[in-house]
């Protein structure tokens, strides 16, 4: 009986011997290889009884044995829960509990926090140590790597993915074999993937980008990983002369852009650069342009939905948008009260709709429920417009919106006239309550090194750039936003931090 996302990464192995994957230790791992490993851990799971259907939740560090996990627990049936390596015990406690989750696999050193935890939720817990006895990575070294994957069809859950959560408690977004499978295909075709390339692996695995993105798209194309425990500029550079492709947040290219060896020559075997996961400043578009000649291709998706829209790959990359839908994928901007599409131009609420799109968060039926149209469209809460050459733009978060005085401003707006100014490197734009206007807008200010541009200097540079409504009612300088660990500028924290201002 037929796996379906194992079945179609079996398709894709034509030899064997080919490169899977290299570390920098220099280990190598060939797609035999990788066929064997997840063979030995889909046995370990199922000597830990993990049956179809049950909840694997992951937290380790960085590693192959992540990807060997996750594809584990396909062939098994399982479902693959990986969690951010930065959570909290408390954090954990809510994940472990809302899944339900059979078993948990954490590092080490992890351990005597969690088994309390695991205890009250019934869950099994292993480590992963090479060095542990009693480790799932000691079952893994005893076990066959023979294994016939389990039946599953394309509507079978392979994942939950715990989306940032921003606003609320975090939901699980539940992933189908179908909805990993569709996406990494639409990607291969939309991005010319082959068995030639050679990925420079950076991110992270337990988010959709490094998880599925990366890693989907080269197996499913027979192509290889140079897989890297974290982003570190110098070493990632250092790869570019035998790599084709890099996929990165924003932060990979602006930290790159800091490395005085980046140029022409050493990105000339680079077929392509991707971006994707927070906005990329049109102005990193231009510098990476200038100082490479390769226009970075940025595209656009969220945990729930996979990837939905991309910059072509042949044609203009147009910065500061997002390209179109990809094939399968609708995409629209509706008006957020009606759900009717808008006119052309105008800005709207982004919803889509495709094979692309999960099955709805684990255990919120209601939740689920409001976040979809009847038509089958899901409403992404990004909003959007699209120009007259069908690429789309995203103007910002929708609760990241702020109404003052009964208009609506989009932060990216303000954000984009403040980047410009001489002297600042970046800033973010948000709401506050104001007693007569509702919201008030307030601008946290990232300046240059040694560069002085204060209150009174921001004003002047945006007078006549902004309807007055627009403009900062009060300014924040700092020396840097924060970010979580995909890029993007955590608004509800700067939110948080200035709740008690008062405007004067
Ligand atoms: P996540 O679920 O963590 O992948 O976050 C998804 C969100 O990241 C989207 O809903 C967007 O708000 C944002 N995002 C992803 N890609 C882009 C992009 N290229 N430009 C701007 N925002 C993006």
């Amino acid at each position: 009986m037929a796996n379906h996302l194992f079945d179609f990464i079996r398709s894709r192995i034509v030899d064997p011997d080919r490169l899977f994957m290299e570390t920098p230790d220099g280990a190598t791992m060939t797609y035999g290889a990788l066929l064997a490993e997840t063979g030995r851990y889909a046995n370990a799971l199922i000597g830990l009884n993990i049956r179809p259907g049950d909840r694997v939740a992951v937290q380790l560090e960085k590693s192959p044995a992540v990807i060997f996990i996750y594809l584990a627990c396909v062939r098994i049936g399982a479902v693959f829960l990986p969690l951010n390596t930065g959570y909290t015990l408390n954090e954990l406690e809510y994940f472990i509990s809302d899944s339900g989750a059979s078993l948990v696999i954490c590092d080490p050193h992890a351990r005597d926090g969690l088994s309390e935890i695991a205890n009250r939720h019934h869950a099994q817990l292993e480590t992963h140590g090479r060095d542990a006895s009693r480790s799932l990575y000691e079952r893994v070294m005893n076990a066959s790597g023979e294994f016939h994957d389990v039946a599953r069809g394309p509507d079978d859950l392979a994942a939950i993915l715990y989306t940032s959560g921003t606003t609320g408690r975090s939901k699980g977004a539940m992933l189908s074999h179908d909805n990993l499978a569709s996406n990494a295909l639409a990607l291969v075709e939309t991005w010319r993937f082959s068995p030639q390339d050679v990925l420079i692996h950076a991110l992270p695995v337990f988010h959709t980008h490094g998880l599925f993105v990366a890693t989907n798209v080269t197996l499913l194309a027979g192509s290889s990983l140079i897989f890297l425990p974290k982003f570190d500029a110098k070493l990632v550079l250092s790869y570019m002369d035998r790599a084709s492709v890099l996929m990165g947040v924003p932060t990979f290219y602006t930290r790159l852009l800091d490395e005085a060896g980046l140029n022409a020559e050493t990105t000339a075997k680079m077929r392509l650069f991707i971006s994707g996961s927070a906005p990329l400043l049109a102005e990193t578009h231009r510098d990476w342009s200038k100082r490479t000649g390769h226009a970075i291709l940025e595209r656009y998706g969220m945990t729930e939905t996979n990837m939905n829209t991309s910059n072509p790959y042949d044609g203009d990359r147009v910065p500061g948008t997002v390209g179109m839908a990809l094939p399968g994928v609708e995409a629209r901007v509706v008006d957020p009260e009606t759900g009717k599409p808008v006119p052309q131009g105008d800005i709207g609420m982004i919803e889509v709709k495709g094979p692309n799109v999960f099955k709805g968060y684990w255990n919120m039926p209601e939740k689920t429920k409001a976040e979809f149209r009847d038509d089958g469209f899901f409403i992404t809460g990004d909003l959007g417009q699209f120009d007259e050459r069908g690429y789309l733009s995203i103007v910002g978060r929708g609760k990241d919106l702020i109404i003052s005085g009964g208009l609506n401003i989009y932060p990216k707006e303000v954000e984009e006239e403040i980047d410009a100014l001489t002297g600042v490197i970046e800033s973010a734009v948000i709401g506050l309550p104001h007693p007569d206007f509702g919201e008030g807008v307030v601008a946290v200010i990232v300046r240059e090194k040694n560069a002085t541009i204060d209150e009174q200097q921001v004003m002047a540079g945006l007078d006549g750039r902004l309807a007055r409504f627009k403009l900062p009612k009060q300014m924040f300088f700092v020396d840097e936003l924060p970010r979580n660990t995909m890029g993007k500028v955590q608004k509800n924290l700067l939110r948080d931090a200035y709740k008690d201002l008062r405007f004067s």
